[in-house]
């Protein structure tokens, strides 16, 4: 092993320089560990007071450690796919107030335990958003998961036949946010509506929940094959909530129209529309 300094230990420097490192190990620090002969090796060549020298030593260490979390939380968050909010093109989403995206984003939304509903048809970035909105929680420290409506149900419907309900029931309250992606993309059985119900409600003014749906709320009745739950679970989810719109183009359908004005530029010299 180097010895950290640029003059040579005598014995008993070196046996505390041992002790020290020894104390770092036991104490799971082990950034801070593996950086101290060069952090001792900096102090002696920059003359570094012995605050600062400690400073940079556990500053090193508060970073990896929370690196690691983020890591865990990002890992627990479950999502689906890389998208950011960064990545979502404003611009393409017309019906979308920029201002409202930019509020939601510094994640104050989920102090208050406002809900985020996003409605529209397929293809326009509503599991985007949603996507890049978990990231941004799981970011701030907050935990985060995300599962989609289906999942939900199945693992409820799992969970009632081996007697584990109470145990996921307690899973899906726990995170600060909580997105179900894709509800209304098949119909749940009445039983799913229900799990739904109660995972809403035993969340309900307390933790947020980002719910991305296909279907406008005047069919959910629909959707949860019962009018009565679905005006409850409206009830709790919009009492505190943002609701964004994202209609228009599907961004799926304009991606592949710009490529074919492209093609038919390239091949005719002219571009029309796209029937
Ligand atoms: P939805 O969940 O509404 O069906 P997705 O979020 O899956 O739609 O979007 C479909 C694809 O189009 C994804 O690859 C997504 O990243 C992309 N996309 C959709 N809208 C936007 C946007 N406004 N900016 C950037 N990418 C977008
Ligand atoms: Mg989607």
């Amino acid at each position: 092993m180097s010895t950290p300094t640029t003059e040579p230990l005598n014995a008993s420097q070196a046996s505390l320089y041992q002790q020290l490192r020894a104390h770092l190990a036991e104490l799971k620090l082990t950034t801070a560990a593996e950086h101290l002969p060069g952090v001792l090796e900096q102090a002696a060549a920059e003359g570094l007071s012995m605050t600062a020298a400690l400073e940079r030593l556990l500053g090193l260490e508060v970073e990896a450690t929370e690196a690691r979390r983020l890591a865990g939380r990002l890992r627990f968050a479950s999502l689906p796919s890389p998208a950011t909010l960064e990545g979502f093109d404003l611009e393409a989403a017309p019906g979308l107030d920029p201002a409202l995206v930019n509020e939601l984003a510094s994640c104050r939304y989920l102090e208050s335990a406002t809900n985020v509903l996003l409605i529209g048809p397929p293809g326009v970035g509503k599991t985007h958003m949603a996507v890049g909105l978990a990231r941004k929680a799981a970011e701030a420290g907050y935990r985060t998961y995300f599962t989609t409506a289906a999942d939900l149900a199945a693992r409820c419907h799992k969970a009632a036949i081996e007697g584990r309900w109470a145990t996921t029931m307690r899973f899906y309250a726990g995170p600060t946010l909580l997105v179900i992606d894709e509800l209304g993309y098949l119909p749940l059985p009445a039983e799913a509506a229900s799990a739904l119900f109660q995972v809403v409600s035993q969340r309900y003014l307390k933790t947020s929940i980002i719910l991305t749906t296909n279907r406008g709320v005047g069919s959910w009745g629909e959707v949860l094959g019962d009018t009565t739950v679905a005006a409850a679970l409206l009830d709790r989810l919009l009492h505190r909530s943002v609701v964004l719109n994202l209609d228009g183009d599907s961004y799926r359908l304009r991606a592949h129209q710009a490529r074919a004005d492209t093609l038919r530029r390239t091949t005719t010299g002219t571009p029309r529309p796209l029937q």
